[in-house]
Order: C-alpha cells, then structure tokens, then sequence
C-alpha cells in the first residue's frame, strides 16, 4: 500500500499507514494484506513437477464459485480451498464443429478432451479429433511414462469428464457394450473398435478409479475374450481389486498396476450432499430458505475429499514414481442443469474440501502441481430482484437473502451451459502457466511439461524385449514368450510364424511393461520366429524358436523340478523387468541342435525416437490398427487364457 502524504500549511506530512489502512474506513471488503508483490514471485516455482493433481469443479463457473462462497461463507468470505490457490488466470472453453468452425457454447466432453489431450474436438467427442482420430489423454501418457495413475468422480465413471482420460469414443454416451453396439456401433468390439468406454478403462488399467456408475460393469461383452461375461467378471479376471463401500475401500491399503482399485459406489452418479427447493417462475419473491443436509448422501467415508486423499495415499505410498491424478466434482453441472442451487452449492463445497485436501499434499509434498478449474461455465447468476425466468431464494450464511436467477431454458427443461471463460487457478511447480488468458488445451501442455512427459508412445517402447523360456522345444512342446519394456503398451498380441504361415498366441494384458504368453509349439520340427507386437504402438518384438525332436520335453505328468539334462540349464527364472536396462542381455543356453542365430536374445525393435512435447497433440496414429490387429487375435485367446472365477 502506498504511503499517503498530507499537506499542512505546505508543509509535506508522511502519515501512518494504519490511519488509512483501518478496514473500517473501507468496508472491510480488501482481500489483499498489503502488497502482493513478494508473494506472488514466491508462489511462482519452475516445474519439473513430481506429481500433477488436477481438480475439475463440472459447470463450476464463476457464477457458481461466487454463488457457493456467498452462501456458504458469506460475501467476504473464503472458500479454504478453491480460493486459497495463490495463481489465478481465465481460459476460454468453445468447442469445435465436425467442419473445424467454432462452436461457442461447450460441453464435458468436447472440454475434457481439450484438457485431457491438448486437441479441440466436437461436443459429445471424447478423446478424438474432429476427424475422429483418436488423441493421446494425460492419464495414458503419465502412464506410458511410468508415472501412476488415478481417475475419481462423483459421477458414473464413464461420464465425460473421467471418460476423456480413459476413452476414444465419438458419442460420450456409449458406457458399456449395450450402448456401444446400438449407438457407436462403429468403434464397438464386435466391428473391431476399441469398445465402449468402461472397457477401454479396463484396459488402460489406471492405478486408482473411484466414482460411481456400477449398473454399466454388469452388462456382458459382445465380443473380445471376455465375450459373455459381464464387465466385473472381466475386471476381476484382469486382477483389479473391487470395492463399492466406505468399508472395503478403508481396507484397501495398495493399489498398482498388479491389482488396481475400481472402486464403484453408486449404480448411477453420486448423490447430492445437500437439498433445497428447485427454483421455479417468481420463487425469488418466496421467503428466503437454507439448503439442508440431503439425508441420501453417501457415508462421509465416500465424500470427493475421503476420495481423493486415498487416491493420493495409495498412488504416492511406497514410490518414486510421481502421479497424475484427476478429481471431479461432477453434480455442480448437474443441479445447476436441474435449477437446484442448494444441489450446486452444496457440491461445489464438497469440491473445496478435495482441494483442501490435495493442497494439504501438495504443501507438504513440495513437488506437486495442484490445478483447479472448471469444464465449461453454466446457467446460475445472482441478481437483484425477481426475474422472467426461474429463481429461488437462499438466505446465506451472513443472514442475508441471495437471489439466483436460471434463465436458460423453461421450468422442466434442462438449463443450458453458457459459454463464458472460467477460472483456473494452481498452486506448485508449473503453475504460472495458467496466469492470464490461456485457452483450456494449454492445460494439456502445463500439466504435460509439468509432468515432462514423453508424448511419442511409440519410443516409449521401442526398446521392448522378448525372451523364451526355452528356445528349443520339442514338437507341441510348451515355451513362455516374455516381453518387457512395454511400457505404452496396455495389451499385446502374440504370434508363432514361419515365412508361410502364421499362428496366433493370442493376447495378454500388459502389467507394468510385461506380456507374458505362453503357447504350444507347432508339431512340425523347423525354424520359426515369435513375434509380440504392442497393441497401442505397433511395436514389434521378434525372436527366434527351434522346433526340433531332439529337444526333449517333460512328460506330461513329469513333475517341473525333473527335467532332462539336455533341457536349457540357463533358462532366466525372473521375469525381465520393465525397464529396457534391465533387460536380459544373456541369451538362455540353446539346448538340441541349430538354435537359430538370434536364438534367445532379446531383439529390441528399432523405432523413430520422437523428442518432447510440441506444442501440437499428440496423436494415436497405430490405435485404430491396432485394435483390428487385437480383435482378430481375440478370438483365439479364450483357449490360451488362464481364467479366474470370480463377480462381484
Ligand atoms: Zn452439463
């Protein structure tokens, strides 16, 4: 504050701050506490960051920020978390048209694609350009960068705004298989797409999934290897860890790429925290009410900020990893949709309190970028008497009546987003980048950079390797074929081939940069290569295997600790690790005769090595092939798999 001067008979008087600095004398209305000079530079830190937690508030717009704070704290209040983020800018949210125009009026999906993948795209579009190319999102990245990964909602888990970090899908809509089939029949399994959106989450197995939407997880794949079988089935099949309580999720004291965590609490989104009375024509001239605890809610052992602190505890417990975490607050949207300020307030509250929490982390972590921000601004907006459209009175927290005016669609209908700039705010390593007007892709980009991600997946696995158990084998005889160093891979496709023919080993989930397959060699004695080729990045890995009489075989019955003398003595008994360092260098002793040339030594595929993050998104290009490659295999794996009983 600047030091005032008076003047008393020409004579210049340096007066006491304190005399003009009485909050009194002002309205107590200041936030600042002096000059903000020294603490802004000190809040403005270089990245690298260890870890990025971004905090989505859905519809969260400055209208519903302000509209929380007035009635929760007061007009001069604070929200403890959201407002306590020391760097604040605006970015803009519009949406694009299938012809590349500009659409000015956005939604979750087309705005959780921007963020999640630093690509405009259409609304209802999740994660692929307006050409339908699928887009790299910041969860998949993060994972292919060896960083853990962690998905949380208060909405059905396939909603758009956790869908975008997991999915490519044209319509947000397609949940599961059912809807898959009727409504993006195109990218459905069964037609050699990815598949509806809670199977590709089961596939990029994040570390960490909480929210709700269960009804989807019991319909049954139309096709694929776990065709028939309901998507529970299947995600205990594939090693995850349910829980859908506040006491199972308590329990939970790991999670990793192992045994991840789906957590799904509700068949359908979360319900509200608080109740109050929907806001109809003229009921701005009703008495004014209070919002009341809504007597549905979940156990407070579920609130978005329980959620996110075991998401933070299980993700940055017992590694050096660093992760990247998302958490929305999904019901603000949807009440202000619904025209229930009491519904919105109340959830943009519990959103406070799960950005309390990830600060507390941040604080104490120092090296975690916390990003606070909203998809898309929305209908709200305090006014100062009764308006044409719906209203509803609210006395706040100083005792006062605040009126809030919904005047974009008729009483009945669903209120509309409106397609104003939002707040983003951030606290840590990176966080200067929000300031000013930046556009909603840039946070891509901020939390990318933040993260120093790689964003050419394909180099993040070039340097795959694969190992036989044994690389001489008797005709039928059984081998082992291990990958390692995939690491952007999440699945991986098996084949046994000669220069004329080719037999798939089917296709196994890859778990921290491992595929393990195990297949029968072919009856007839001869060279041939097996070839492991990652789904996500069409990388390739080939080694040779001798099939010959002369390498004996156990008997069937045989136990595993009596084999022959002429069976390899140097097989490696660890699986190779994930990391291409770390890969066996020493080729196992080929037993029999005419072990091929490469026989046994890891071939690492040579692919283009892309550099950092460009400031264009980075694009899936191989995905679409390679999910026919996957479907095509699919079918035989039902017959190699090792299957788990299990439901949920
Ligand atoms: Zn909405």
């Amino acid at each position: 504050m600047v030091a005032a001067t008076g003047l008393i008979a020409g004579v210049s008087i340096l007066l006491p701050i304190g005399a003009y600095a009485a909050t009194d004398d002002h309205g107590g209305a200041a936030r600042n506490d002096g000059d903000q000079t020294a603490a802004i530079r000190e809040s403005i830190v270089d990245g690298p960051a260890k870890n990025v937690i971004l905090l989505i508030g859905d519809g969260m717009g400055d209208s519903e920020i302000t509209v929380a704070r007035n009635y929760a704290e007061g007009a001069a209040g604070e929200l403890a978390g959201i407002d306590a983020l020391p760097l604040t800018g605006q970015y803009t949210t519009y949406a694009l048209n299938e012809d590349g125009t500009t659409n000015y009026a956005s939604e979750s999906a087309s705005t959780a694609s921007g963020w999640s993948t630093g690509t405009k795209t259409m609304n209802g579009s999740l994660s692929v350009d307006i050409h339908g190319n699928p887009q790299s999102t910041l969860l998949e990245l993060a994972k292919a960068n060896g960083l853990r990964t962690g998905n949380v909602s208060t909405a059905e888990i396939q909603d758009a705004t956790p869908g975008a970090e997991v999915a490519h899908i044209s319509a947000r809509g397609c949940y599961g298989p059912v809807a898959t089939t009727e409504d993006c029949a195109s990218e459905a399994l069964e037609n050699g797409g990815l598949g509806s959106i809670s199977e590709q989450l089961l596939t990029l197995r994040p570390d960490v999934v909480l929210g709700g939407g269960s009804a989807t997880f019991t319909e049954s794949a139309v096709a694929g290897d776990w065709a028939g079988q309901t998507l529970f089935e299947q995600a205990t099949d594939r090693g995850y860890q349910l829980v859908d309580d506040a006491a199972g999720l308590a329990s939970v004291t790991a999670a990793d790429q192992s045994a991840p965590l789906l957590g799904l609490f509700t068949e359908g989104n979360f319900p509200t925290r608080w109740v109050g009375p929907e806001a109809t024509v003229g009921g701005a001239d009703l008495d004014p009410v209070s919002c009341t605890e809504n007597p549905e809610r979940l156990d407070t052992g579920l609130s978005l900020a329980t959620l996110t602190d075991k998401a933070i505890n299980l993700l940055s417990a017992d590694t050096d990893q660093g992760f990247f975490l998302q958490v929305e607050g999904a019901s603000i949207d949807k009440r202000d949709h619904a025209a229930d300020a009491c519904g919105q307030i109340g959830e943009t509250v519990d959103l406070d309190e799960a950005v309390q929490s990830a600060l507390a982390f941040a604080k104490a972590d120092g090296n975690t970028l916390v990003v606070v921000t909203a998809d898309h601004a929305h209908t709200s907006q305090i006014v100062g008497s009764t308006p044409p459209g719906l209203s509803v009175a609210l006395t706040t927290e100083e005792g006062q009546p605040m009126l809030v005016s919904y005047g974009t669609a008729e009483a009945g209908e669903s209120q509309q987003h409106t397609g104003s700039q939002v707040r983003i705010a951030g606290y840590g390593p990176g966080a200067a980048n929000v300031l000013g007007l930046t556009d909603q892709t840039d946070l891509f980009f901020t939390s990318a950079n933040a993260l120093e991600l790689n964003t050419d997946l394909t180099s993040l696995s070039a340097a795959a390797t694969l190992v036989l158990d044994r690389p001489t084998v008797a005709p039928g005889g059984d081998f082992t074929a291990t990958g390692a160093g995939l690491a952007a891979d999440w699945r991986a496709t098996g084949e046994v081939s000669t220069s004329a023919a080719a037999d798939p080993l089917g296709v196994a989930d890859v778990i921290d940069g491992q595929a393990v397959f195990t297949g029968t060699a072919p009856t007839e004695p001869g060279e041939y290569q097996v070839t492991l080729t990652g789904a996500q990045t069409g990388v390739s890995i080939t080694t040779a295997l001798t099939v010959t009489a002369a390498a004996a075989t156990p008997a069937p019955t045989a136990e595993p600790t009596a084999e022959p003398t002429t069976e390899p003595t140097a097989a490696p008994t660890a699986a190779p690790s994930g990391t291409p360092s770390d890969a066996p260098t020493a080729a196992p002793a080929g037993g029999g005769s005419g072990a091929g040339p490469t026989s046994g030594v890891p071939v690492g595929a040579v692919m283009a090595v892309g550099g950092v993050l460009a400031a264009t998104g980075a694009q899936v290009a191989p995905l679409a092939g390679a999910a026919a490659l996957l479907l095509a295999a699919g079918g035989v794996l039902i017959t190699m798999r090792r299957r788990r009983q299990g439901t949920v």
